[in-house]
């Protein structure tokens, strides 16, 4: 079983990528769809805020009305998109968002603690949360039926209230609940950089050991939860995570061949 993860990052072509994925059997997809949520939410009026937690790591402040914006593109645009480019190509795909079935259950913070202006503040309102379980027995009865999970974020709470969770992580505990040999995450990057602004300074392996060593002196923004959710996916029984690039041709291909940063 492999779990593939294809970002909302921009430069991704969807069509070669799920070309590419079509040549392949026995995985889950979950996708992103950042990019686009940036330019939906500017278009119709709610521009993104993206805040920074005590701990360093960059999210998205998701009120109700980010969430609503969220539901539309990543649960309704993106992931209705790939399934109809897999539908075409043959693949029997089924999209879920995390909501549905309670397929990605969570409890919702209820502050957030973040530095804004070098002071700290807490900010409520916030929809957003952390993965608790994932429910197993409904991608084993899709994947056992010869249907192709698509799935997306957001999850849902413990009180049924709709929650952005990171993606990276997401399907970091897909794969953990279906002890997935290996994981992809495919981006708008080669894989982890040395320095982002060369595309040549990949850093081609990553010891487990040495996970947060690159997520505090290498990894910047985003990227850093790609390698937490690489680090939740090993700890969790996850052979290989493999940080590919989702942008070229045969990106599925070139990431199972260890193309990337290959982790664990
Ligand atoms: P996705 O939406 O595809 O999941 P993100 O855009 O959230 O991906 O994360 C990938 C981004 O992380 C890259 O586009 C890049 O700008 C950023 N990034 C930050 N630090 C690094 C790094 N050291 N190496 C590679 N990418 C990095």
């Amino acid at each position: 079983m492999k779990v593939i993860k294809v970002g909302g990052g921009g430069g991704i072509d969807y069509e070669a990528f799920c070309k590419d994925l079509s040549t392949h059997q026995d995985f889950v997809l979950v996708h992103g769809g950042s990019a686009l949520l940036n330019e939906v939410s500017q278009k119709l009026g709610h521009p993104p805020r993206f805040v920074t937690s005590v701990s360093g790591h960059e999210s998205r402040f998701t009120d109700r009305r980010t969430l609503e914006l969220f539901n539309m593109v990543y649960a309704g645009h993106t992931n209705k998109m790939i399934v109809e480019h897999l539908q075409r190509l043959g693949v029997n795909a089924v999209g879920l968002s995390g909501l549905d079935v309670r397929l990605v259950e969570g409890r919702q913070k209820t502050a957030l603690k973040v530095i804004e202006n070098g002071k700290k503040v807490v900010l409520r309102g916030d929809h957003s949360g952390k993965i608790q379980t994932i429910n197993a027995k409904l991608l084993h009865l899709l994947l056992d039926n010869g249907y192709v999970p698509v799935l997306t974020p957001p999850a849902i709470s413990t009180e049924g209230v709709a929650i952005n969770v990171d993606g990276d992580r997401f399907a970091g505990q897909v794969a953990v609940a279906l002890q997935a040999q290996v994981l992809l995450l495919l981006s708008n990057v080669p894989g982890l950089l040395k320095t982002l602004a060369d595309e040549a300074s990949l850093i081609a392996h990553i010891a487990y050991e040495d996970i947060d060593t690159y997520i505090e002196q290498v990894a910047k923004g985003r990227m850093k939860k790609k390698l937490l959710g690489a680090k939740e996916a090993l700890s969790g029984g996850v052979n290989k995570v493999v940080l590919g690039d989702a942008r070229g041709a045969g990106p599925v291909s070139a990431a199972l061949a260890e193309q990337g940063t290959v982790i664990g």
